[in-house]
């Protein structure tokens, strides 16, 4: 532990030397987590898609390639491939997905209409849902400030990401983020660089901040008890974006924290060196 510690203190102070050493850190390839795969090294950057959805790719080191690839939980443990096309056409690139296990959650809820919502209300979340899922599917050119991925606020993480959740003892859609557990009006900030692409308060989420980090990489923000950007706003690594609270459903002030990679909802722990295999 110390010797890794060590190592990413070193690499943290060189960056150029050590990004193959960042990025293969991400490599935790399991339902809801993330492939790292080297796609050679061409003149210039191949594209890939997986699942027909644009991939992120990086320069490993001066020649390499490599495609940072999220896996959506619903995905079954075995191969999957991605298909990479360079100036010689397309490549099918396989991998394997490993096998995690997810445990459960059980939640109460006084609020019924948060468990069983009425059909003005099922309305209202399938709009807020579709917005969501179309700021999810931004794929921006630029790349990345950072891949390992600053902490939004200082607290302690509590519920991981993937649990699988019971409101009321009915089972729901798994956990897509991270929590943090943190007091109410603490500062939230922005874990890379990155703009401002979507802002709701939404039936479930609350209020909510959408951060396009580029390439697909995005960080969304919820349960906040203010919002300071606006739409658009180019947001700078650690750059203050809000402040945590309990909007939405939530039984108490903490900061919930989704990472989505080419539309699929993945890990945050990975990208902060916390996942839990
Ligand atoms: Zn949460």
């Amino acid at each position: 532990m110390r010797l890794v510690l060590l190592l990413l203190t070193l690499c943290l102070a060189l960056p150029a030397q050590a990004e193959g050493f960042i990025t293969r850190l991400l490599n935790q390839p399991v339902p809801g987590g993330v492939a790292v795969l080297d796609l050679g090294s061409a003149a210039s950057a191949p594209s890939a898609t997986y699942q027909d959805k644009p991939v992120l790719v990086i320069h490993e080191d001066a020649t390499r390639w490599i495609a940072i690839v999220g896996i959506p939980l619903t995905v079954a443990p075995g191969p999957q491939r991605i298909a990479v096309q360079t100036g010689d056409g397309t490549q099918s690139l396989s991998f394997q997905v490993a096998r995690k296990h997810y445990v459960e959650q059980r939640i109460t809820l006084k609020n019924k209409q948060q468990v069983n919502p009425n059909a003005a209300n099922l309305k209202r979340i399938e709009r807020e849902l579709a917005e969501q899922i179309r700021a999810y599917r931004t794929f921006s050119p630029r790349q990345p400030s950072n891949l390992l991925l600053d902490k939004p606020v200082n607290g302690p993480l509590s519920s991981p990401f993937g649990l699988r959740r019971f409101f009321n003892g009915e089972e729901r859609n798994p956990h897509s983020g991270l929590d943090f557990a943190a007091t109410r009006g603490t500062p939230i900030k922005a874990p890379a660089a990155g703009k401002v692409i979507l802002l709701g308060d939404y039936f479930f989420n609350g209020k909510t901040v959408f951060v396009d980090h580029g390439q697909g990489l995005i960080s969304m923000f919820c349960h906040l008890s203010q919002i300071d950007v606006t739409l658009g706003d180019e947001l700078p690594r650690g750059g203050m974006l809000g402040k945590v609270g309990a909007t939405g459903r939530a039984t108490g002030p903490h900061l919930h924290w989704n990472i989505s990679l080419n539309d699929a909802r993945v890990d945050p722990a990975i990208f902060i060196g916390a996942f839990q295999p």
